[in-house]
C-alpha cells in the first residue's frame, strides 16, 4: 500500500477575474521507504500539492489517500488525528512557539499525542541532535538563526515517526552544508523508518538523494526520471541553488 496516493487531483483558485489551476490532474504514488523530489518553478503548484496531500486543503476533484485512507472519507476529528499521527509537514517557514525552548517546540506533536513532557523530552533531544542542534536545546526561537529555527521545525515534524513526510522547500533557509545534511537525513529516515518523503524543492542536490524525480509545471506533473533533476529546470534555477 502506498503511503501517499494522489489520483487525478485538481485544485483551482478563483477570484473575480481569474481562475488559476494550481494543481491540474495530478496522479502520484509513493511507497513506504521512498523519497520523491518534486521540482517546479515558483507558482507551479508545489505548496498546493503538498497541502492537498496533507489534507490541509480539499481537492476540487480526485482523491488523496494516505496510508490507504481516502482523506475525504474522514470527519474533521479523524482527519486531524491522522494528520497528527501519520504526517510530518515541514513548512517553508518554521512556525515555532515563541518564547518556548527548542526542545519543547520539537516535542509539540508528542505532547499532543498525550505523552508527558518527561517522556517526550529525550525523544525531542535526540531529534534536535540529529539535525545538528544538540547545543541549542534551551534556546527559544528568538535566540536562534533562521536556519536553526527551520531545523527545530524539522525535528518537530519527525519526532513522532510519521509515515508520510511532506517537505516544502526545506533547504531554502539553510547553508549548503546544512542543506545537504538535511536532504540526506530525510532520505535516511525514509529508508530506515519506512517513511515516504515528498520533497518540493529548488535544490538540485535533492536529485542525488531522491529515488524518483518529477517536475511540476502549471499544476501538471511531468514525467519523472530516476536520479537526475530535469536539466532545463535546474538551469533556470541556478541562482537558487
Ligand atoms: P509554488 O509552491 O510552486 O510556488 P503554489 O502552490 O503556491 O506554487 O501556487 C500555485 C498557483 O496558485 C500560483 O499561481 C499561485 O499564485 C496560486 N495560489 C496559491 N495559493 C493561492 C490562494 N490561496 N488563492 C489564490 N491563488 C493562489
Ligand atoms: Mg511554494
Amino acid at each position: 500500500m502506498n503511503a501517499l496516493q494522489l489520483t487525478e487531483v485538481a485544485k483551482r483558485y478563483a477570484d473575480a477575474d481569474e481562475v488559476v489551476r494550481a494543481v491540474d490532474g495530478v496522479s502520484l504514488g509513493i511507497e513506504p521507504g521512498k523519497t520523491i523530489a518534486l521540482y517546479g518553478p515558483s507558482g507551479s503548484g508545489k505548496t498546493t500539492l503538498l497541502l492537498l496531500s496533507a489534507g490541509l486543503l480539499a481537492p476540487d476533484a480526485g482523491t488523496v489517500a494516505v496510508a490507504g485512507t481516502d482523506l475525504a472519507s474522514l470527519n474533521t476529528n479523524r482527519l486531524i488525528d491522522l494528520q497528527r499521527k501519520t504526517i510530518g509537514f515541514i513548512y517553508q517557514s518554521p512556525h515555532l512557539l515563541s518564547g518556548v525552548p527548542a526542545v519543547e517546540n520539537a516535542a509539540v506533536k508528542l505532547l499532543a499525542d498525550g505523552r508527558s513532557l518527561r517522556s517526550a523530552r529525550p525523544v525531542a533531544c535526540d531529534w534536535l541532535e540529529r539535525v545538528g542542534l544538540a547545543h541549542r536545546l534551551r534556546h527559544t526561537p528568538e535566540q536562534l538563526s533562521g536556519g536553526e529555527r527551520q531545523r527545530v521545525a524539522i525535528a518537530r515534524a519527525l519526532a513522532n515517526d510519521p509515515q508520510l513526510i511532506l517537505a516544502d522547500e526545506p533547504t531554502g533557509n539553510l547553508d549548503s552544508q546544512r542543506g545537504r545534511e538535511l536532504l540526506e537525513l530525510l532520505a535516511e529516515i525514509a529508508r530506515e523508518n519506512g517513511a515516504a518523503v515528498l520533497l518540493a524543492t529548488h535544490d538540485p542536490r535533492a536529485a542525488d538523494i531522491a529515488d524518483e524525480v518529477f517536475a511540476l509545471r502549471d499544476g501538471k506533473l511531468l514525467a519523472g526520471s530516476d536520479g537526475a533533476a530535469p536539466a532545463d529546470l535546474l538551469e533556470s534555477q541556478q541562482h537558487l541553488g
